[in-house]
């Protein structure tokens, strides 16, 4: 008899991500599920990240993170997400991960309610699970990717804590507007929720979609913690390295609450990550049009195919319906996609809590290279799916 493990890993398994790019890792294919830009990080910053090394920037940094990097981020926030913050509202985290997870810790207690839009990115649903924290859902719709705010407000208990954001979202796309993000703020000021807002693909936006951080608007700054980082704008996902903002007094405890988790974040790296602050405007003006240019021909394709999409405003991301393709449900049409076309998506279910709802989507990822999102879609193009499902 093995000794038992902790109750609350036991429902734990491979996502529904990570279980297409194994597949696709293992059986050769393009992956078009997992969320990975395979275009190089900047030179400027790969070469400052030797400079650290070898200047012996290795040991431990402050749990806070470097000053110097506190510093460069609160610049950032005022300036880019117009914020008004000092240092001292800034945690440097173990990627936007690591500060989601000193959130978690931080603000709640098991039991508590987190009101999640769906359908979600798997890694706030499973962190929230993991500190059995309790995960209410609220629809993005995925026709016009709009919300009810009504619906939003019938979610709310007495044990509600908080609302959970992310825009640009993961996996559909939306730009939360002004005027929506305002009315959820409204909305947590009533009844004294928290706020979390992921705005990881925040220099990702595509024209008529502008990007806006919630805490820049009215006074909703001292009950809300945005979070970002460096993983997705410059292609260094395994850099671990992300931030977050908010109250002073919120983002020391969540300090030492990094220091108890991962002591700091990776230092020479901290120190490496400043070049990025030199890169000139234009770094964030073609990472866009590049995404755009991906963006268009994926919608395009994906709707000659046959599937309906609503045209993402931001992100990489495409939730694709395939119901009129005659798919049995998302598994199966993942795999047929994967046996026929040799192309990894991610099964619509894993982004909704009843995974029913998923049934008839996909994720489309288009951060590849421009070569490869190309490759992938005349692959899908070739493979004629209408003859496949019949
Ligand atoms: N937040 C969202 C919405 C994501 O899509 C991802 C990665 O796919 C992350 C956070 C993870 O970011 P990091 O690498 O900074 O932990």
């Amino acid at each position: 008899m093995p000794r038992p493990l902790n109750p609350q890993v036991l429902p734990l398994k491979q996502s529904g991500i990570r279980a297409a790019s194994e597949r696709c890792r293992r059986e050769g294919g393009i992956n078009l599920g997992q969320g990975v830009c395979d275009i190089e990080t900047p030179e400027l910053i790969r070469s400052a990240a030797t400079t650290a090394i070898e200047g012996n920037r290795n040991m431990y940094s402050a749990c806070e993170g470097a000053p110097a990097l506190r510093q460069k981020i609160a610049e950032k926030i005022a300036s880019f997400n117009l914020i008004d913050v000092t240092p001292n509202n800034v945690l440097v985290t173990h990627g936007s991960t690591g500060a989601f997870v000193c959130a978690l810790k931080t603000l709640f207690q098991p039991g508590d309610e987190v009101i999640v839009f769906e359908p979600f990115y798997g890694y706030h649903k499973g962190l929230l699970n993991l500190f059995d924290i309790q995960v209410k859902s609220a629809q993005i719709n995925l026709t016009d990717l709009s919300i009810d705010l009504d619906e939003v407000g019938k979610t709310i208990t007495d044990k509600t804590r908080a609302i959970l954001i992310c825009t640009p979202n993961n996996p559909t796309g939306k730009v939360y507007s002004k005027e929506e993000l305002t009315a959820l703020g409204q909305l947590a000021k009533k009844h004294d929720l928290w706020i979390i807002t992921d705005e990881i693909y925040e220099y990702i936006t595509y024209p008529g979609h502008e990007h806006v951080s919630l805490a820049s608007l009215e006074d909703f700054k001292d009950r809300t913690l945005t979070i970002s980082g460096f993983s997705k704008t410059y292609n260094m996902t395994g850099w671990r390295l992300g931030y977050v903002s908010g109250p002073a007094e919120v983002i020391a405890k969540m300090g030492l609450v990094q220091d108890l988790l991962y002591v700091c974040p990776t230092t020479p790296l901290q120190h490496a990550v400043l070049a990025a602050f030199d890169l000139p405007e234009s770094y964030y003006r073609n990472m866009r049009e590049a995404f755009l240019k991906k963006r268009d021909h994926m919608v395009s394709v994906l709707q000659q195919l046959g599937f309906q999409v609503c045209v993402p405003q931001g992100a990489y991301y495409i939730m694709a319906d395939f119901s009129t393709l005659g798919f049995e449900n998302d598994q199966v049409a993942a795999d047929t996609l994967f046996e026929k076309a040799k192309v990894a998506t991610v099964t619509g279910r894993s982004f909704y809590i009843n995974p029913a709802d998923g049934a008839n989507s996909l994720r489309f990822c288009y951060a590849l290279t421009e070569a490869k999102v190309n490759q992938a879609l005349e692959s899908l193009m070739s493979c004629a799916l209408h003859d496949v499902v019949s």
